[in-house]
């Protein structure tokens, strides 16, 4: 059987590790820190640095394809990787998702709307970006941002230099506040020779910035759903992609913006463990190793939950109850704001 070697080793690479694995496949994880969630579950672990060249290279020469699960992975060790494996999804779809002004740049020239948004590199930026965007608005670094992190919220103009401050000298973005009605999320693939499949968008409620629920099938009027899996389909297609990748999108009265897009599978697609027969993990795995897209259709309606930090609490209760199929990512500390697992309550079926 080949082997699928994995960039991180967190909760999404251990369930792309158990997918594939499910398939047949062996996964060797690379992934920085000691003891991620995936080593339990993956045949092989290689613990280094990105910087380290000559073990990122030992890595590649042990697979056939390599894939990751994060997407801010140094350019010169992606350079290195590619020239000796291919890497899917591919250069460009992580170059572009790597930045959120480059992302946002690209999504509005495929004719897609976005929040309007700004660059700010210095306080002259900022003033600029203010007058034009003005507030309510919203202020992210442009890299390495997740779970909410890096992020400055301005109610009125007075609270700029204070916005600019938290960006402690990283490039950002201004961002204009979306007022939406709700936020939906698709998660699509696209295979190999350029087949598209997507799973029913979910609808999501974020809690301190995190994601907190998502529930299939989201309570939006069906034409924005459709609209919303049409627009994926256009991501995929315009980046020649091949693997799995989450757009997240705000429902407003004008229609859907897009948020972002992940070039990955995504916490908003683990309801597709229990609600697809094909989940976004095994889905992925197809993909990146030539196979034809698995079927994702919904046979269930689900609530998918994140069980964070002191959630835990709470898991005596959901291994008794028959509606729940619990996803544990064998973390040993519960840490405040820490995704420690995930609950798939069955709704109907
Ligand atoms: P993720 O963990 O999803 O990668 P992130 O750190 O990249 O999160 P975003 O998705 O950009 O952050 O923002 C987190 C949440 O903040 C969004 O889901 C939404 O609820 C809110 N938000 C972000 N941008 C805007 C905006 N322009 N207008 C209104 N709300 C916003
Ligand atoms: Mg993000
Ligand atoms: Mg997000």
């Amino acid at each position: 059987g080949s082997t699928i070697g994995i960039l991180g080793g967190g909760q999404l690479g251990r369930m792309l590790s158990v997918a594939a694995s499910r398939l047949g496949f062996k996964t060797h994880i690379f992934e920085p820190s000691a003891n991620p969630p995936a080593a339990d579950v993956a045949a092989k672990v290689t613990t280094a640095s990105y910087e380290d060249a000559d073990t990122l290279r030992a890595f590649a020469e042990t697979v056939d394809v390599i894939t990751y699960e994060f997407e801010n992975i140094p350019t010169s060790s992606l350079d290195l990787l590619e020239s000796l494996r291919p890497i899917h999804p591919n250069r460009e779809a992580l170059r572009i998702s790597q930045d959120r002004l480059t992302e946002k740049t690209f999504l509005a020239e495929l004719g897609l709307s976005t929040a309007p948004f700004a660059n700010v590199e210095s306080e002259v930026d900022m003033t600029a970006a203010v007058a034009e965007i003005g507030t309510p608005s919203i202020m992210k670094t442009r890299r390495f941002g997740y779970d909410g992190k890096g992020q400055s919220r301005l109610k009125s103009a007075e609270d700029a230099a204070q916005a600019l401050a938290d960006m402690q000298g990283a490039p950002a973005v201004l961002e204009g506040f979306v007022n939406f009605s709700c936020e939906i999320s698709v998660i699509a693939a696209r295979s190999a020779d350029g087949q598209v499949s997507a799973f029913d968008p979910g609808e999501n409620v974020h809690r301190d910035g995190i994601l907190h629920t998502t529930t299939v099938p989201a309570k939006v009027p069906a034409r924005l759903l459709t609209d919303a899996v049409l627009m994926a389909g256009r991501i995929l297609n315009a980046l020649d992609y091949v693997g799995v990748l989450g757009v997240e999108f705000f429902v407003t009265p004008q229609g859907l913006v897009i948020n972002e897009i992940a070039p990955r599978v995504h916490n908003s697609g683990h309801w597709t463990q229990n609600g697809c027969t094909c989940c976004q993990f095994e889905q992925h795995i197809r993909a990146v190793a030539g196979w034809p897209l698995g079927d994702g259709n919904r046979h269930s309606d689900v609530v998918m939950e994140n069980l964070i930090g002191d959630d835990m609490d709470r898991l005596p209760e959901l291994m008794a109850d028959p509606a729940c199929a619990l996803h544990l990512y064998g973390k040993a500390d519960v840490k405040p704001g820490r995704k420690m697992a995930h609950v798939n309550r069955i709704v109907s079926g």
